[in-house]
């Protein structure tokens, strides 16, 4: 392993991506639980210079002979973060850029994939004392607001959906997303969002979650741009807890039909798929298979910023779910979205005769 370090260190620090239309895939590494130390787990992962991740150990033979088929031991992402990486280092490097692009109109997205139990909620909601990206992101973007506008044109809507067995429920305020004045009950009003969410026991964990949750805050504002033409502007950013990934580890599309039948998450296989048909450049995107799909057409492979984090956990015991969420995260780097425009509407021109249209003719004639 240190000779792997060795060359990983020497290895050219590649720029962040996401300019040339590439989606930003990123992993996290939670720390070794409790409950996992006291069944005498070891830890699989190692993850070296914050982008390449190793898979060490084994937790039996099986899992070694899958290893060796897979050939996949060493996976390399845009940035990979250790146990000891704070929510808010896992929040500037993943999330903060999305939340500027979509204050000038832009759309973003952010998903959590993982097993259950590997850190995706805490990734995401987080707890009081170590808010995640969800709360984060709102904070930031108030603050940005407040930075740029003193006459409060800005509007936030927000709204916090569940996707649990095909049927989309409201978490807040059945009936329509609200509209949010400050960052401050952010907090409390997701975690009173979290409790409504749906969980079922499960044999692998006490209570799993197999709900999707889904924040999406749409931020409305007018300026005026060169011409002194009134352009409204709507950004959305939409930040997604995905369902345990357990029951849906299929990476190629033969296994994912055969799953289809079986007691799986339909909305977790129909996203699969539709990254699948996204990465193989194929003309149809199977969109319409789900709710999830559905909700998050136009935040999956459009013209949308996206970022996909994959949460893991260190534990030789989880090593099967580990090796199954690398895969898909490394797939997923294959993503290409479209250019992202900014979405603006003009509302109003300068009339004619004014002393600003008269400005613009003068200006529009010594260009
Ligand atoms: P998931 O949502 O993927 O099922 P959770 O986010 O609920 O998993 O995490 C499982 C447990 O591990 C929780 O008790 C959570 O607080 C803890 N945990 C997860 N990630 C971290 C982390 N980075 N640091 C500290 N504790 C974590
Ligand atoms: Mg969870």
């Amino acid at each position: 392993l240190e000779k792997i370090e060795s060359i990983a260190c020497t290895e050219k620090n590649g720029t962040m991506g996401g300019d040339d239309g590439r989606i930003l895939v990123f992993v996290r590494l939670r720390p070794m639980a409790k409950k996992e130390k006291e069944v005498g787990s070891r830890c699989c992962v190692k993850i070296v210079n914050k982008r390449d991740v190793y898979l060490t150990e084994f937790a039996n033979e099986n899992d070694y002979l899958r290893l060796k088929r897979l050939r996949g031991r060493h996976f390399t992402f845009d940035a990979s973060f250790p146990d000891s990486t704070s929510q808010h280092e896992v929040y500037t490097t993943t999330t903060a850029d999305l939340v500027e692009a979509v204050l000038q109109g832009r759309n973003g997205s952010v998903f959590c994939y993982g097993a259950t139990g590997a850190g995706k909620t805490y990734t995401m909601l987080g707890t009081v004392d170590n808010p995640g990206v969800m709360v984060l992101a709102i904070k930031d973007l108030f603050t940005k607001i407040r930075q740029r506008s003193c006459d409060g044109n800005h509007v936030v809507h927000l709204s916090y959906l569940e996707v649990y067995n095909e049927t989309v429920r409201d978490l807040l305020s059945p009936g329509r997303p609200l509209v949010l004045r400050e960052d401050k009950q952010v907090m409390a009003l997701l975690q009173r969002g979290n409790q409504n969410r749906t969980t079922e026991p499960t044999c692998a964990n006490e209570t799993s979650s197999r709900s999707h949750a889904i924040l999406q805050v749409v931020i409305e504002y007018r300026v005026k741009d060169a011409s002194m033409n009134v352009i409204n502007r709507v950004g959305k950013l939409s930040l997604i807890d995905l369902a345990g990934s357990e029951r849906a580890l299929a990476t190629d599309q033969r296994t994912l039909r055969s799953l289809e039948g079986a007691n799986i998450n339909r909305s977790l296989l129909a996203l699969s798929s539709c990254i699948n048909a996204l990465v193989e450049g194929k003309k149809h995107i199977p969109y319409r298979n789900s709710k999830l799909t559905q909700l998050l057409k136009d935040s999956l492979g459009g013209a949308c910023n996206t970022v996909m984090i994959a949460n893991i956990s260190p534990s030789n015991l989880s090593f099967g779910e580990t090796q199954n969420t690398l895969h898909w995260a490394d797939r997923a780097k294959e993503i290409r979205t479209k250019a992202c425009e900014a979405n603006e509407e003009v509302l109003e021109v300068p009339e004619s005769g004014t002393d600003q249209a008269k400005l613009l003719l003068e200006l529009q004639k010594e260009n």
